[in-house]
Order: C-alpha cells, then sequence, then structure tokens
C-alpha cells in the first residue's frame, strides 16, 4: 500500500451514525482497475470449470490472475479465510473455502465469489455457473438471481435511496411463478479502501429509504435464492453457509459505483452495458 493511500482522509458522509466511504472521480477510475482485475479471475476460473477440476485448482487459477496483474486477493486472510475464491457448490450459498480434494461433477452449481486489491482499492463480484448442462430448474434459478442483481444495479441512480436497489432485487425475484426464497442474513455492502463498508445493502425491502444514493457511493449488489426455504446454517468449517433444507443456491455479484452519467458496473468488462440494457438504462463507460 503507498503512503499516499495510508495518508488519505476519506470523504465521508454520514448516516444514522454510520460514515459512508464515498469516492473522487480519480479514486472510482482506481476502483474500476481493480474490478477489471477481479473480473479477468472469474473469467479464467469460469473457463477452468469442468467435471473433475478441484476447487483447490480454480483457487489457484483466481490467485495467479489477480498476482499476474499486480494485485493481491482480498479474501485470502480476510479473518483467518484460507482462500482466493469461495467455491461454493449446490446447496452451499456463499463462503465455501476451496479445496484440492473437493472435485465439480456434472450438473453442480459453483458460485464463484472472488475480490482483489489494486492500489489500495477493493473489488468484489460472484458468478454462479452450472458444470456442464443445467437443469430446467438450475437454469431458472440461475437466471432470476443474475436478472435480480442487474435489476439491483439499474437502481444505482443518484438522487435514489439505498433501499431502491434492495426492492428492485426483491421484485425481480417475488415476480416469479416459482416461490424462491431469498437470503437475509448476507447481503451486499459498501467497498472502497476495505473489502466490506458501510452500508450493508438487503436484497428486499421497501423502495425510498436508506441513505441517499450520491456520486462517489461505491456498493458491492449480491443477491443469494434459494429453491426451497431461504433459512441458512453456517457449517463447522466457520464459513459455508448452506441452506437448511438442502435445496440449491445461486449467488452473483458486481460492484458499482454512482457516478453522475450513471451506474458504473466496475467488475464487469463492458462497464454494465449488455447487464442494463433490458431496464433501459445506460452505464457510465
Ligand atoms: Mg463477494
Ligand atoms: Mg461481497
Amino acid at each position: 500500500m503507498s503512503a499516499g493511500i495510508l495518508s488519505r482522509l476519506p470523504l465521508l458522509a454520514k448516516w444514522s451514525g454510520r460514515m459512508i466511504q464515498i469516492k473522487t472521480a480519480h479514486e472510482i477510475e482506481l476502483m474500476r482497475a481493480s474490478g477489471l482485475v477481479t473480473a479477468g479471475a472469474i473469467a479464467a476460473v469460469k473457463a477452468a470449470v469442468r467435471p473433475g477440476v478441484s476447487t483447490g485448482e480454480l483457487d489457484a487459477i483466481a490467485e495467479d490472475h489477480i498476482r499476474s496483474q499486480g494485485a493481491v486477493p482480498n479474501f485470502l486472510g480476510y479473518h483467518g479465510f484460507t482462500g482466493t475464491i469461495c467455491a461454493s457448490i449446490n446447496h452451499e450459498i456463499v463462503h465455501g473455502i476451496p479445496n484440492p480434494e473437493r472435485r465439480l461433477a456434472e450438473g453442480d452449481n459453483i458460485s464463484i465469489d472472488c475480490g482483489a486489491i489494486l492500489q489500495g482499492w477493493h473489488s468484489d463480484s460472484a458468478v454462479t455457473v452450472t458444470v456442464g448442462e443445467p437443469s430446467a430448474e438450475d437454469a431458472a434459478l440461475l437466471e432470476v438471481t443474475e436478472r435480480s442483481m442487474w435489476a439491483g444495479l439499474a437502481r444505482a441512480i443518484a438522487g435514489g435511496r439505498l433501499t431502491d436497489i434492495s426492492h428492485a432485487v426483491e421484485e425481480t425475484i417475488t415476480a416469479e411463478s416459482h416461490p424462491y426464497g431469498i437470503v437475509d442474513h448476507y447481503g451486499g455492502h459498501g467497498i472502497g479502501t476495505e473489502m466490506h463498508q458501510d452500508p450493508h445493502v438487503l436484497n428486499y425491502g421497501r423502495p425510498g429509504r436508506g441513505p441517499k444514493l450520491v456520486p462517489g457511493l461505491t456498493l458491492a449488489i449480491e443477491p443469494m435464492v434459494t429453491v426451497g426455504n431461504p433459512a441458512t446454517v453456517e457449517l463447522d468449517d466457520g464459513w459455508t453457509v448452506i441452506t437448511k433444507d438442502g435445496s440449491r443456491a445461486a449467488h452473483f455479484e458486481h460492484t458499482v459505483a454512482i457516478t453522475p452519467e450513471g451506474p458504473w458496473v466496475l467488475t464487469a468488462p463492458d462497464g454494465g452495458v449488455a447487464g442494463l440494457a433490458p431496464f433501459g438504462v445506460a452505464p457510465r463507460t
């Protein structure tokens, strides 16, 4: 970390006694560079997903990519976490620990969650993919989870309120004929010079509440959706969060900046152009 970062006094906006870090346009450019490193790591891991590959091997691919870009993994060592990625399979929702003994099989769903620190700035993103051909049920689960994330990202607009994002995520999921569950003990977050900052971003709620969305606010939006009941259990490993009923889950995440020109999806290679288009929103690119 450079002396410049250490000596920097972040601009903070106060909300309900909590401080929210507001980034300058230049700092958002730095976060974009970090976001592209994370996007590259996720793309490299996705390309390696196949039957027989271990989550330990996928973890090494992500770490190699991040370090090759002059960045460092932000999950590794976080409260003692031993991986660069979280690899969460099927009924595991988030925070699965990479393991050289854990091998993927045809039909598994794996959430790959990954982040990087570049020049002191964090990024955080996740995708869920199926190994081989998804069942109709899995395809629908992944599609609605990803679409709910984009619906939330499309509300990352200056002038709105934080729960406009939460509400858009929820509305997308509850509009489905299948009664999907929305995991409620985990959610999105502010992100900047730390991976997890205020505010917490719920994946449900009434719109028009919470902190104002202002240029310079950067958030990770990450819906977690279950086919069955959304109640969760944490495994004895102290990390892995699973569905209590054993039903499958999906998880997608992007880091977004609110800018005067619209949302800028920092962990999407195209800045969010394709994902936001169905919502009639053009990102800053
Ligand atoms: Mg993440
Ligand atoms: Mg996150």
